[in-house]
């Protein structure tokens, strides 16, 4: 089952001689439960990309078709509804919420929607992240490892179609990159959690299903690295 379809997505930024085609053309599309790198050189329009599909960014033209809706035709309330419900975001540096503690951050999206906390949901998070003794802690007061870990949790917590991971171990040591890595291929296999990471790491990105090639904004290759069974 198809989960996400991108046609003919182009951004641009700027006009005239300063205008930059920070995306110039991409389409593709990704089946339920796949896990996809995306790759490419600095500036050939990575995170552009993962900004359009988590909705956090408008495209110039093409459409971004999400569980069969096309979220560029949102406005912007529908949008942050569907964006807390449909898609998990983890970043290179977290951006939890410095004055909420490890339970809170995790269900907070949820909450803010205004549905009620999921205490099994929350505890079997937490539990698989390995943070029960962390849970009244804020995230100042956790290793990096720690809060990418409940970054994760609550980009997982309301069941996402899609979890977009924008160079999540980039901050990390390699033996805690390796784990949190884990983590997100774990949920990947055992949830057939549909995962979309972007990456510079070749290493890393080879460890999914199928890799996205960036440059220029142009998608030139898709290569499928294993078939699932
Ligand atoms: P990557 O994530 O692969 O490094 P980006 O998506 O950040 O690439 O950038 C793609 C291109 O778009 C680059 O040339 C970058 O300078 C440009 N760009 C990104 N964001 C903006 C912006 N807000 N305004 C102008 N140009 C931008
Ligand atoms: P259900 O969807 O049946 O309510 P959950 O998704 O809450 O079940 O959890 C089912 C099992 O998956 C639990 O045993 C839990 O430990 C595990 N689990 C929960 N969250 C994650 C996660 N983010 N990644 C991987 N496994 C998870």
């Amino acid at each position: 089952m198809e989960i996400l379809r991108v046609e003919n997505l182009v951004k641009e930024y700027g006009d005239g001689d300063t205008k930059i085609m920070a995306l110039d053309g991409v389409s593709f599309s990704v089946e339920k439960g796949e896990f996809v790198s995306v790759i490419g050189p600095s500036g050939s329009g990575k995170s552009t990309l993962l900004h359009i599909l988590g909705g956090v960014d408008k495209p110039t033209s093409g459409k971004v078709i999400i569980d069969g809706t096309d979220i560029c035709e949102l406005g912007e309330d529908k949008l942050a509804v569907f964006r807390r419900r449909q898609i998990g975001l983890v970043y290179q540096f977290y951006n939890l919420m410095p004055v909420l503690n490890v339970d809170e951050n995790i269900a907070l999206p949820h909450l803010l929607d205004g549905r009620k906390l999921d205490k099994e949901r929350l505890d079997n998070i937490v539990s698989h992240l390995g943070l029960e003794d962390r849970r009244e802690n804020l995230p100042s007061q956790l290793s990096g490892g720690q809060q990418q870990r409940v970054s994760i949790g609550r980009a997982l917590y309301s069941r996402p179609a899609i979890l977009l991971a924008d160079e999540p171990t980039g901050n990390l040591d390699r033996k805690t990159g390796e784990e949190i890595t884990a983590l997100l291929k774990e949920s990947n296999r055992m949830q057939k959690q549909t995962l979309i990471l972007i990456t510079h790491d070749e290493r890393l990105a080879m460890q999914a299903d199928r890799v996205f090639y960036l440059e220029d904004g142009k998608l030139i290759k898709n290569e499928t690295v294993r078939t699932r069974r």
